[in-house]
């Protein structure tokens, strides 16, 4: 996400709209990044006009800002990272030092799944789930409510599901898990190794 002084654009998808399908529908993404995600770029732009955030980077709005300006800003960040979490041609388990890191935290990688599932299952409300890194490196999987960001905690973040209902509400009507299922099988694993090697949260040098 680059800002320019007062406005942030609309991140470029990596995808044409249509290129995750079957498992997640092009009028899905059509929904998602041009309606949902527009909005909240069109809101944070309004809303930072002659406030102190004018300028400031999403990584800054997430660190020191709050109420709407926080919750639109932090949303551009979660879904700028999610889509570019996502491929139409995705490595669908992760190796090398990530996959042996999941090993290490989680026993399997299929034991991550199960955890990460039941954390979405369970959030009530809106909200994202997040396979993260602490300071120690350690894994851990974690729930955020609404547009709330893990890196206000410290936490890296290195992938993430969308579990707002605007995400899976046109494929998969109320069924959240078949939605998360969806998500998590075009979950690009060559992306999440690049970022746990780099350590890197900027989402401009992804
Ligand atoms: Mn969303």
């Amino acid at each position: 996400m680059i800002s320019t002084l007062s406005s942030y654009k609309m991140p470029a998808l990596p995808y044409e709209l249509h290129s995750l399908e079957p498992q997640i529908s092009r009028e899905t993404m059509d929904f998602h990044y041009n309606k949902h995600l527009k909005a909240y770029v069109d809101n944070l732009n309004q809303l930072i006009e002659g406030s102190k955030y004018e300028g400031a980077s999403l990584e800054d709005i997430i660190r020191y800002a709050d109420g709407p300006i926080f919750n639109n800003g932090a949303q551009v960040w979660n879904h700028t990272f999610f889509f570019n979490t996502l491929s139409a041609n995705p490595k669908t388990v992760p190796t090398g030092i990530l996959g042996e890191t999941i090993n290490r935290d989680f026993s399997s990688f299929d034991n991550l799944k199960t955890v990460f599932f039941e954390h979405a299952k369970k959030l009530f409300g809106s909200g994202w789930i997040w396979l993260v890194k602490d300071s120690n490196k350690r894994l851990l999987v974690l729930a955020t409510s609404n547009a709330a960001n893990p890196m206000s905690e410290g936490y890296i973040p290195l992938m993430c599901v969308d579990v707002w209902e605007h995400a899976y509400y046109i494929d998969h009507r109320n069924r959240r898990m078949e939605g998360v299922e969806a998500m998590w099988n075009k979950t690009d694993w060559r992306t999440v190794e690049e970022r746990f090697r780099k350590n890197q949260i900027k989402l401009c040098c992804f």
